[in-house]
């Protein structure tokens, strides 16, 4: 049996790595966004498909397919919904994060730069490098301290600050990071997992308000499980 796991996430190396000690034959495929991605073990592959009509194409070489990409990755996740009509496809999502009451929920990017905008005048975005334009209108003129894995293209405000760093990360350092900003609002997506807790976590104990970005409806008619352990076994349940 081969399987194609789209990939880009911590949940989807575990998948990998717990896979290849299956002795399932996975290739993980990674969009090549960053410039030097975590592999995973296993065999991999490296840039677009090619919309539906490459995935469709590219399917053609495997038996099943697991989309264990990032909740707010939209795209890959339509593209795997649409191609996927011959071969069984498994939607691996982690959940979000419980909600806080003090934390303000907004639909999209805009709504948290006007959101944050009236919350704050530092504000601590780890929204992503690809999401940044969308800040720019409400805030060029915010102390923003910008926080992104690798540097942007897009030419930023002057008053805003970059940092690039890559999770996971620890409460110590990021209690560090918010108080020497003076950090006066954290912008997020609900990305949920371990990896960026802890900016939440010292958000909450700041005292600080945390504005997130509220995550799209996942894909229409694919099964989905929130866990890697219950991905493998719907892996494994196919073999037999
Ligand atoms: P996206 O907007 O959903 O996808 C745009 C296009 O990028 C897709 O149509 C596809 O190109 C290509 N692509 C995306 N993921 C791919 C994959 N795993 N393998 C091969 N091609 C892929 O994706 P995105 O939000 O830019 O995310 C890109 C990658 O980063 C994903 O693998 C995701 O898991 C990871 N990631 C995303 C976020 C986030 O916040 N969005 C955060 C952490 C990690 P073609 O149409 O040419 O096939």
């Amino acid at each position: 049996m081969r399987l194609l796991l789209l990939g880009g996430t911590s949940e989807a190396r575990e998948l990998a790595a717990l896979l290849v000690e299956s002795g399932i034959d996975v290739t993980t495929s990674l969009a090549g966004r960053v410039a030097r991605p975590r592999l995973p073990v296993g065999r991999v592959r490296i840039g677009g498909f090619g919309g539906v009509p490459g995935l469709k194409a590219a399917l053609a070489d495997y038996d099943l397919v697991v989309d264990a990409t990032h909740p707010f990755a939209l795209g890959m996740t339509a593209n795997a919904a649409a191609a996927c009509t011959d071969v069984p496809l498994l939607r691996l999502e982690r959940p979000g994060w419980d909600p806080d009451p003090a934390w303000r929920y907004v639909d999209t990017h805009e709504e948290a730069a006007t959101a944050a905008a009236s919350l704050g005048t530092r504000p601590f975005l780890t929204v992503g490098r690809q999401e940044l334009a969308r800040f720019v209108p409400a805030l060029d003129r915010h102390a923003a301290l910008v926080r992104v894995v690798d540097v942007p293209d897009l030419a930023l405000p002057p008053a805003w600050r970059l940092l690039t760093s890559r999770g996971p990360y620890a409460l110590d350092g990021e209690l560090g990071l918010l108080s020497g900003h003076r950090a006066d609002v954290l912008v997020t997506k609900d990305s949920g997992g371990t990896y960026t807790w802890p900016k939440m976590a010292a958000a909450r104990r700041l005292g600080l308000p945390v504005v997130v970005v509220r995550r799209p409806p996942g894909p229409r008619g694919v099964p989905t499980v929130h866990d890697v352990r219950a991905a493998l076994t719907w892996v494994t349940d196919h073999r037999t």
